[in-house]
């Protein structure tokens, strides 16, 4: 199974296609994990992109693409991936069209998951992620056991340098003019399907398990 979720910046993206792929036994792919995890490791790669991410811009397109193919020629994702991010512009589309084309291979199914524009803004204002692991909370949906630390990990919980208002609204502006060609780029090959992002993330899982069925996809790996 190879899948790719789409949707504007904090639309629940990360938190459903980590489900779907621990469900399905995928590898969950996602650059910004992969760049914010350079970040915290004060990687070259990290140092190059920290300012581009806080600005809420694409980081350029070669750097994103190889990384991504890496990925998804790996042995990791043998049985199979889920895209979470990419790609985030029609030549990253492409990109991804012609990587999957020389393995004789395409994707399953599209993922869209649909959330109006000020649950998003409200969502990245209540978002923080565990500035040692990553994960993700929401301090009003799903806080964490002690406040201000992970779960996991017991280290302490941020905000995203990309989450304040202003950011948010560049990485909605580019969402909007890049990636909704998406849609019309992927509908050719009607392998699109839209999912109600809004609700609990059990719900939102269930919604997306069920479409899976529908399309005969779930006994897949
Ligand atoms: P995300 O965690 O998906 O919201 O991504 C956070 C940031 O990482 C984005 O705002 C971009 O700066 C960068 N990024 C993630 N995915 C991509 C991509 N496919 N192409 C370029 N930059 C990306």
């Amino acid at each position: 199974m190879k899948l790719l979720f789409l949707g504007p910046p904090g639309a629940g993206k990360g938190t459903q296609a980590k489900l779907v792929a621990e469900r399905f036994g995928l590898m969950h792919i996602a650059p910004g994990d992969i760049f914010r995890q350079e970040v915290r490791e004060g990687t070259e790669l990290g140092r190059l992109v920290e300012g581009i991410m806080a600005e809420g811009r694409l980081v350029p397109d070669d750097i994103t693409t190889q990384i991504i193919d890496k990925r998804i020629n790996s042995r990791e994702a043998e049985n199979g991936f889920v895209l979470d991010g990419f790609p985030r512009n029609v030549a990253q589309a492409e990109a991804l069209s012609k990587i999957l084309r020389a393995r004789n291979d395409g994707l399953s199914l599209v993922i869209n998951l649909v959330v109006p524009e000020e649950e998003l803004v409200e969502r990245a204002r209540t978002r923080r992620v565990c500035s040692g692991c990553g994960k993700p909370y929401n301090i009003k949906l799903e806080p964490p056991k002690t406040q201000g630390k992970c779960d996991v990990c017991g280290e302490a919980l941020i905000t995203r340098p990309d989450d304040n208002e202003d950011t948010v609204k560049q990485r909605l502006k580019i969402y909007h003019e890049a990636t909704e060609p998406l849609f019309e780029y992927y509908n050719r090959d009607g392998i699109v399907v839209s999912i109600n992002g809004c609700g609990d993330v059990d719900s939102i899982f269930h919604r997306i398990v069920e479409a899976l069925e529908e399309k005969g996809l779930s006994g897949k790996r």
